[in-house]
């Protein structure tokens, strides 16, 4: 069943593409796909007005499953392409997704500097806590003794703490999802391409990949992750307070918006030749004949 805003809205079959899906059974994939069309759909846009771009990996195969203006990059590169999409268009809705293997190893100085330049993209991270793609090799992010394909010991590095890691980098937007609660997904979706506007916004999806990982489970999930907003969290607290909350997964796992301010100013809102313009830059391009330019260079 679609759903329809109003007569003339997007639908969730405006972004259904013919392409079969090729994820695994019960790849947490599915949910994430799912709530991105719905959360789309549910902001009122239609494929022609938002730009999605796809870092390599399992999920990046999506980008041929969803209808959109898109773009599947080199691998850990989708923050500067996104973030350079977002610059030569800032009126455009720039979503850009990216695993944990990329993100925290191959494309690590991207996410640092997306974070603390507070680039007006909305970030989702497929967090499956391993290399899918490449069939179940130990990224930053699997648990140090977890065994798996390429590492049947465990690994020697500790696990990186992803979540100290981004609120050490002074973030604007943190939130954090799990691939199993589609509706709440959903929302979070929302808010935070919304706050793109403000800055970058950081989702952290938990997801499940019954074939690689079986320690962090759809089960182990569903079991833990809790929703701290519907528990009376205010994501616009103190970042200590919204740090403290991210890190402690001991017991349960707080999910939905954990952090948020509005009172940063955004990268490109801090560029001076930028100021007071209207228009976009894609709309300030001329045509400019190099040609003399070029025969100077021969
Ligand atoms: Fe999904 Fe894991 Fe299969 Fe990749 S390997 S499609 S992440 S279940
Ligand atoms: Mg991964």
């Amino acid at each position: 069943m679609s759903i329809k805003l109003e007569s003339n809205g997007p639908s969730m079959n405006d972004y259904s593409c013919a392409t079969q899906c090729t994820w695994c059974d019960g790849c947490g994939d599915y949910g994430i796909w799912t709530a991105m069309k719905r959360a789309l759909v549910e902001l009122g846009l239609a494929p022609h007005q938002v730009c999605l771009c796809f870092d390599v990996g399992c999920h990046g195969n999506g980008s041929d499953k969803l209808a959109g203006y898109r773009f599947h990059g080199l691998h850990g590169r989708v923050i500067p392409f996104a973030s350079a999409a977002k610059l030569a268009n800032h009126k455009l809705p720039v979503i850009a997704f990216g695993g944990d293997g990329a993100s925290f190893s191959e494309g690590i100085g991207h996410f640092v500097h997306g974070i603390r330049s507070n680039y007006p993209i909305t970030f989702i991270l497929h967090n499956n806590a391993n290399y899918g793609l490449t069939l179940g090799q130990a990224s930053s992010l699997t648990w140090q003794d977890q065994p798996m394909n390429s590492s049947p010991n465990g690994i020697p590095e500790h696990t990186l703490n992803s979540m100290d890691l981004v609120f050490a980098l002074e973030p604007t937007f943190v939130a954090r999802g799990f691939s199993g609660n589609i509706p709440q997904l959903t929302q979070i979706f929302k808010t935070a391409i919304q706050h793109q506007k403000h800055g970058f916004a950081f989702v952290d999806v938990l997801q499940a990949c019954p074939t690689y990982n079986h320690f962090a489970t759809h089960q182990y999930l569903l079991d833990r992750c809790y929703d701290a907003n519907a528990e009376g969290h205010d994501a616009h607290c103190e970042p200590s307070k919204a740090r403290a909350l991210a890190l402690d997964t001991s017991k349960r796992i707080a999910t939905g918006i954990l952090f948020q301010r509005e009172d940063v100013p955004s990268f490109y809102d801090r560029l001076a030749p930028r100021k007071d313009k209207k228009t976009a830059l894609v709309e300030e391009v001329g045509k400019v004949d190099v040609g003399e330019f070029m025969r100077e260079l021969i």
